[in-house]
């Protein structure tokens, strides 16, 4: 069973850029960005009875309870486009979530492949937060100061009118991210004791992290022919080798898939030195560029995450 075997997690505390990152990653592992925060408000805009049941919780930033949230994250997951996996973000949010997380994508022969945590300081999370504008319609994320939208508050992507979330008001925020450290920071040590996980510096520009999470999801390899670092995602079937890579991944720009594991590797700081042009404009791109998303690669024909 080859099932939601392509499960990434994006941890980080409210405000960390989990949302801003996402839209990329996704398009990147060709897998739903599926965001809790964003189903919890997609119910109580429906007015659902989970959507009933939450608005307290959520209006006071206090976790919504546990078997709300997994049931109602299970059920999407369950649905065919998140066959081949998604990327979570929100959840889990506490140790009995990522236990019932891992039972569940279990029974349907998945796991968690990489949980991405992005770390940054608390005071540089209250900035965030007290700036944020979502657009209502499409959820995409903009700041006042550090990602403003073209036309002030209207969205780049979809042109709906923005609005500041009653939740992020800055007394309530305080608590959110103490929440946050609370509950969430036991799932740092949960994952990492399992070898999943990923801390990347997440205190730096849109596209620095970005590049920060591909090199987390695969890493940083030289060029065949050019004196050039591409960034690239590691492929699924590297991941299940027991300690044999067959594949190595495939880059941004969509360009190679090796067989083996002999090319020579390098570092962030490569990478940002001597770029691959096209693996730089994939981690440049604002969302609307969706043109340079990267593409499949040619070599091998099929996309990171499709069926092997
Ligand atoms: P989360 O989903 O983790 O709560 P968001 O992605 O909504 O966080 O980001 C919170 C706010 O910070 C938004 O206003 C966003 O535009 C801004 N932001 C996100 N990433 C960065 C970054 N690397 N540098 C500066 N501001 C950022
Ligand atoms: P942020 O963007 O600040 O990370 P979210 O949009 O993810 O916040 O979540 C908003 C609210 O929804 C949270 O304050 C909480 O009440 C509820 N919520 C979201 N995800 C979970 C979860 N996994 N468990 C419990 N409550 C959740
Ligand atoms: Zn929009």
């Amino acid at each position: 069973m080859e099932r939601h075997r392509e499960v990434v997690l994006l941890l980080g505390a409210p405000g960390a850029g989990k949302g801003t990152q996402a839209r990329f990653i996704s398009d990147v592992l060709g897998v739903p960005h599926v965001a809790s925060g964003d189903l919890l408000r997609e119910h109580r805009r429906l007015g659902t009875e989970l959507g009933r049941a939450a608005q307290a919780y959520m209006d006071r930033g206090d976790l919504v309870p546990d078997e709300l949230v997994i049931a109602m994250v299970m059920e999407r997951l369950d649905r065919p486009d998140a066959e081949r996996g998604a990327l979570l973000d929100g959840f889990p949010r506490t140790r009995p979530q990522a236990e019932a997380l891992r039972a569940q994508l279990a029974e349907r022969g998945g796991a968690v492949q990489a949980v991405l945590y992005l770390a940054v300081p608390e005071p540089v999370l209250i900035e965030r937060l007290a700036g944020r504008w979502m657009c209502g319609h499409c959820q995409a994320t903009y700041h006042e100061q550090f990602k403003p939208p073209r036309q002030p508050g209207v969205c780049d992507l979809c042109q709906a009118a923005l609005s500041q979330r009653p939740d992020d008001r800055r007394e309530v925020v305080a608590n959110r991210v103490e929440v946050y450290l609370r509950d969430t920071q036991p799932l740092i040590d949960y994952y990492a004791a399992q070898g999943v996980l990923h801390r990347v510096d997440g205190h730096d520009t849109i596209e620095r992290v970005r590049a920060a999470l591909c090199a987390a999801l695969g890493g940083v390899v030289h060029g065949l022919r050019r004196d050039r670092w591409h960034l690239y995602l590691r492929h699924p079937r590297a991941v299940r080798g027991n300690g044999h890579e067959a594949w190595l991944g495939r880059t941004l720009c969509g360009k190679y898939v090796d067989r083996d594991g002999n090319r020579v590797r390098g570092t962030l700081t490569e990478f940002w030195a001597a770029s691959c042009r096209d693996c730089l404009r994939a981690v440049q791109g604002s969302p609307v560029d969706r043109e340079a998303a990267p593409k499949a690669p040619h070599s091998s024909g099929e996309a990171l995450g499709s069926s092997a």
